[in-house]
């Protein structure tokens, strides 16, 4: 690696119209130009390389968080770069008017680890992915004289409409509802509250593997088996929303390996472009050949870079041998929390490198912000709950840098 300073390398990367101004004063402008949204971010972030990023101060933190689950080959890896870099000189976009081989490849990819008869279509975020889901779902009803869905209390899919009418969480839902669609709430991890809502009446049940936003909550056991024969009983589909949860993050390609199921709809984002924006839906079974010529479709669907990078992140993990070590890895952070005897910590959960440290308490913002202090980054995600999603290259090191930090940093805050 040459020794050019973040800045030198970010204005060579924007046309030069990136003048390296200073965290505060771009905290500022941000605030001014952007609507208030998403509050004030409390860094600005300029450079990153393996698992760590710098802000515009030039301080360096351990990025325990990777973009919310994204950024799975940690910053700047070579394979990303050069797929990314090579693509865009070569086709940048294509279109849905035409095909272009790195969309074709990664579809192929996904197939093959799903080892199911399946299809592919490519979105560009999550919720574009579950939108896709959400009109496989609709076809399927208007098909077969179904009416409404299912989908969990606390679960996140999404703020697009669609996505969001399934979407579980009052506080982000309600002020935008009424929804045109008929979507039925269950508590999550009940088995007997779904087979009581899911009727034949029913067209689709959405679900997380293990729900991310509500605070990384893991399903009893069982429970997937369960909702899957639940689905198979009524005719429903089962579509799993494997936005956050897969491609290696919790240690297998997808989470719902961990469950020995299959869905009918699986949806992907986060962490297939290892930061690049991309969306999958992908239909299994009947599922696959749902949508008809002229169903749906996305002008940046299937982009040849966002793709490419894709292919990149699965090549790596499978050259790497990443899932076996986000298995290690994560077995070795969660072990190492609970292990701290903190008054201020109440428990770990999660699986693989997808964590929450449960904290005793409403303090995960002040924990966030003091791990931040420390050079730490990471998520505040519930109010007692704080989220850790490195990226799947993290090193036993780095795990282990966090682990003997983590004690003083809880003491900051209780104290
Ligand atoms: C992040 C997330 C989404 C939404 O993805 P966006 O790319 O932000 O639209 C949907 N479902 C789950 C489970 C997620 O974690």
């Amino acid at each position: 690696m040459s020794e050019v300073s973040g800045a030198a390398v970010s204005a060579a990367t924007t046309g030069g119209d990136l003048l390296g101004a200073s965290a505060s004063s771009l905290t500022e402008r941000f605030q001014a130009a952007f609507m208030p949204n998403y509050g004030v971010p409390p860094a600005v972030l300029v450079r990153g390389e393996g698992c760590h990023v710098w802000d515009a101060d030039g301080r360096r933190y351990l990025d325990l968080i990777a973009g919310i689950a994204v950024s799975s080959l940690g910053h700047g890896h070579p394979a990303l770069v050069r797929a990314v870099s090579d693509q865009a000189a070569v086709l940048a976009h294509s279109s849905n008017l035409f095909i272009n081989e790195p969309e074709v490849l990664l579809a192929e990819r996904l197939l093959g680890l799903l080892k199911a008869p399946a299809r592919v279509f490519l979105a560009n975020s999550g919720t574009e992915a579950n939108e896709a889901a959400l009109k496989l779902a609709l076809k399927h009803a208007k098909t077969t004289g179904r009416t409404y869905f299912v989908a969990a209390e606390n679960g996140f899919h999404g703020r697009t409409l669609g996505a969001l009418s399934l979407t579980g969480k009052a506080s982000i839902r309600d002020q935008f509802g009424p929804f045109p669609l008929d979507v039925r709430f269950v508590p999550y991890g009940d088995a007997d509250a779904l087979k009581q809502a899911v009727t034949p009446d029913c067209a689709a049940v959405f679900l997380e593997p293990t729900q991310g936003e509500a605070g990384v909550v893991p399903p009893p056991a069982g429970y997937f088996t369960a909702a899957r024969e639940i689905c198979d009983a009524t005719g429903a589909l089962l579509v799993l929303d494997e936005i956050q949860s897969a491609i290696g993050r919790t240690g297998h390609w997808f989470a719902h390996q961990n469950d020995g199921i299959l869905p009918d709809v699986l949806t992907l984002a986060k962490g297939l472009g290892g930061g690049l924006p991309i969306g999958a839906c992908v239909g299994i079974g009947d599922a696959a050949t749902l949508f008809a010529k002229g169903d749906h479709g996305s002008t940046f669907g299937g982009n040849p870079v966002a793709a490419a990078a894709a292919l990149a992140v699965l090549t790596t993990i499978e050259r790497d041998g990443l899932l076996g070590h986000v298995r290690e890895a994560g077995r070795r952070l969660a072990e190492g929390i609970a292990a701290v005897d903190h008054p201020l910590l109440a428990g770990v959960r999660g699986r693989g490198l997808w964590l929450a440290a449960v904290l005793a308490g409403d303090r995960a913002a002040d924990v966030q912000a003091a791990a931040q202090r420390a050079g730490f980054l990471v998520n505040a995600v519930q109010p007692d709950a704080v989220r850790l999603a490195p990226p799947l290259v993290i090193g036993l090191d780095d795990i282990d840098s966090f682990l003997a930090a983590f004690p003083a940093i809880l003491s900051e805050v209780a104290a």
